[in-house]
């Protein structure tokens, strides 16, 4: 067999300590997880309800449009309407490769780069080329690099905003600014897996952009704030023209029957979610101080995770399982998750 040579390059991701990592899952030798930027909480009493409700009807194909739970994002999002601007999918990585499935090829994908790994394997998989824009010396995104990286051969830009793996994130007026600065044929993927840790009140209204633009639009998950990762699902709010093309392109039934109830029961306790939120928010700051303290470098994070500058070996003494900044472009870092505030005390602890 011969296979396509660009795929050659995209070597699936190994974990340095993979059955340290399952243990620390199960819970059974004492290790914590703070590796994959998840929630430390289990899913909200509500979406363990409505899956509990459903188990029994697993026999049945589920609702093809995800009807409710469209609806449940539109609530959620003023001006939103379910059927016409609500994109959901198996996970938001679903939604990112359904968007590129849209343009056309050849072309380029343009996103700032360290940024999430997953950008450039859905690109080449498609045929797309990745142009990486390299960020800041502080780790930002410059939005004047990304622009003059757009040429006639590009088809989107993604912006992982807050960036994974950094944290940092660009404003909401910066992000408006630099919407009305792409030509209106080139896509701008608002990837938010994270928007809801953005302290920021304003920035919480962006889906405003993605109704307003056909070639905006926001992606988002519940695999982080809603403590659903294991569910997969994601959602978007973007044009109709947009979600009617993504329909075409979106797998039958790839929301399955137990996502579909759990994320609409969750994403319907906003509250709860939001103060879920604010308690990440608070933990890490908390976390923040500690490094400055310990005279550490770190990235000040919108995110649920902090990028600081220790390896890996310093928080695993204390038996702290964190993501190794070397496979994220950052050698000598480490990027870790905020955990509840007892897995934070020991990341905390660790730096003594
Ligand atoms: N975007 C970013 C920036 C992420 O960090 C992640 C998960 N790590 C995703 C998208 C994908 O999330 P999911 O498919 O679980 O929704």
């Amino acid at each position: 067999m011969r296979f396509r040579q660009e795929l050659d390059p995209l070597a699936p991701y190994e974990p340095p300590r993979p059955s340290q990592e399952a243990a620390a899952e199960r819970g059974t030798d004492g290790y914590v997880k703070l590796t994959s930027n998840e929630l430390s909480f289990g899913p909200l009493p509500e979406a363990e309800a409505a899956l509990a409700e459903v188990l029994p009807r697993a026999n049945r194909y589920p609702d093809r449009h995800a009807s409710s739970l469209r609806e449940a994002v539109a609530s959620a999002n003023p001006g939103t309407d379910p059927a016409k601007n609500v994109l959901v999918g198996n996970g938001s990585s679903e939604i990112l490769l359904n968007l590129l499935q849209l343009v056309e090829r050849p072309g380029e994908v343009v996103f700032p780069w360290p940024s999430f790994g997953l950008y450039v394997t859905i690109g080449v998989t498609l045929g797309l080329s990745p142009t990486k824009v390299p960020l800041k010396d502080s780790h930002e995104v410059k939005p004047e690099a990304l622009l003059s990286a757009v040429t006639s051969e590009t088809r989107a830009v993604i912006l992982s905003n807050p960036n994974n793996p950094t944290g940092a994130y660009l404003s909401l007026e910066e992000v408006r600014r630099l919407a009305d600065a792409l030509p209106e044929n080139v896509f701008l993927i608002l990837d938010e897996a994270y928007q809801e840790f953005v302290s920021d009140p304003a920035y919480h209204g962006s889906h405003e952009l993605a109704l307003e633009r056909e070639n905006v639009v926001c992606v988002r998950t519940f695999s982080k704030a809603h403590g659903l990762a294991g569910l997969r699902v994601g959602y978007g709010i973007a044009s109709h023209r947009v979600a009617d093309y993504v329909e075409r392109v979106r797998f039958p039934f790839s929301v399955n029957l137990a996502a579909q109830v759990a994320a609409a029961a969750s994403m319907r306790a906003g509250e709860k979610i939001r103060a879920r939120a604010r308690f990440i928010i608070r933990e890490r700051a908390r976390v923040q101080e500690a490094f400055g303290a310990a005279g550490l470098d770190y990235v000040p994070s919108q995110g649920n995770f902090v990028l600081v500058e220790a390896g890996p070996e310093v928080f695993e003494k204390a038996g702290v399982l964190v993501r190794e900044g070397e496979a994220l472009g950052f050698p000598g870092w480490s990027r870790v998750t905020i955990g509840d505030s007892g897995e934070n005390d020991r990341v905390i602890g660790a730096l003594s």
